[in-house]
């Protein structure tokens, strides 16, 4: 039974990689780190990046929202942000004639719709393209997309069959073998997040979201996006300072992600769309500070004899895979 995950882009807002200046401060960290540890030769790179965490060597991505759901009927693909661009090449050798694609919308913010015109199956003649939204103007934003003179092939020219499909709010549908069904998250144009189930295992995808709906009252008919879930993939574009400071955005900070998975015992979160300005030394800084908040929550709920559960986390990076039917090995 196959239930993969695939983030082919976990950036928020446009996509970024780091400065020329940053690029050259964190070569001459990692070479500092190269004699630190005890190495001098240059037979012994390969070795010494092998012992670096890869976030810590390639840092965490540059392109926008793009997560691939896998099973063995098919991929589903949640937004067209320009990791979708990586995601089509990676196809495209082993494209089946007539083949049909499956691509859901949160919304259309820029970083979740950029792509489409890079995906390229939508570019050949025989390939159903299946787009799905709950917002009814999905046809409207695509057609924007490929209009002049924001794209030199007008949306009449495309020669796959685009198919649209308008969702009702918290209805599940069934698309390949999974379950899927929108809910509200908490952002300043309307964005729907998903909750994809199949044999018992759930994802719920929390991007993009404020998270300021927070206790179950609050988030009435959208809580199950939540609840039990086995791995919520959450919005923390923010550290909690500037989150206050950027109220009403429509991102979180990891803290609150990690509040709602020990409420509703998620298991596993990954945390995501993160900020444009984010260096990696940055996410490192965050990964740390979420690390001690979470330690800190367990060690205040026992000391008060509540009850809480362990929640394993990570900050996802553009490739990261995640096999669902295995999450034991995920830490
Ligand atoms: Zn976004
Ligand atoms: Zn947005």
């Amino acid at each position: 039974m196959k239930f993969m995950l695939k983030f082919w882009g976990v950036r928020g807002s446009i996509p970024a990689c780091q400065s020329p200046d940053e690029w050259a401060l964190h070569i001459s960290q990692i070479l500092k780190q190269f004699f630190k540890s005890g190495y001098s030769r240059a037979e012994d790179v390969s070795l010494f990046l092998n012992e670096i965490n890869p976030q810590r060597l390639s840092g965490y991505g540059s392109d926008t929202s793009c997560v691939e759901v896998k099973s063995d009927q098919g991929s589903l693909i949640i937004d067209a942000g320009s990791g979708i661009r990586r995601y089509g090449q990676s196809i495209m050798s082993g494209l089946k004639p007539n083949q049909e694609h499956h691509i859901l919308f949160t919304h259309f913010h820029w970083d979740h719709i950029l792509g489409l015109p890079f995906y390229a199956p939508i570019f050949r003649r025989d390939q159903t393209i299946h787009l799905y939204a709950v917002q009814e103007d999905l046809e409207n934003a695509v057609r924007i997309k490929f209009s002049r003179p924001y794209f030199p092939v007008p949306y009449e020219m495309l020669p796959s069959k685009i198919v649209y499909h308008i969702l009702e709010p918290r209805k599940k549908i069934n698309i390949l073998d999974f379950q899927v069904t929108p809910y509200q998250l908490d952002h300043p144009d309307p964005c729907w997040g998903y909750r994809i189930e199949k044999n018992k295992l759930s994802y719920s995808h929390c991007v993009d979201t404020e998270g300021t709906r927070v206790s179950r009252q609050d988030l009435g008919e959208d809580l199950p996006l939540y609840q039990n879930s086995d791995l919520m993939y959450f919005d923390a574009q923010y550290t909690l300072p500037e989150l206050v400071e950027k109220s009403n955005w429509g991102h979180s900070a990891a803290q609150i992600g990690l509040d709602i998975a020990i409420r509703e015992n998620i298991r596993y979160v990954v945390f995501g769309h993160h900020d444009p300005g984010a260096s990696t030394q940055n996410l490192i800084e965050q990964a740390k500070q979420t690390r001690e908040y979470h330690d800190w929550r367990v060690k205040a709920a026992e000391s008060n004899r509540l009850e809480t559960h362990n929640v394993k986390w990570r900050y996802g990076y553009d490739g990261m895979e995640v096999d669902l039917a295995k999450l034991k090995n995920f830490d």
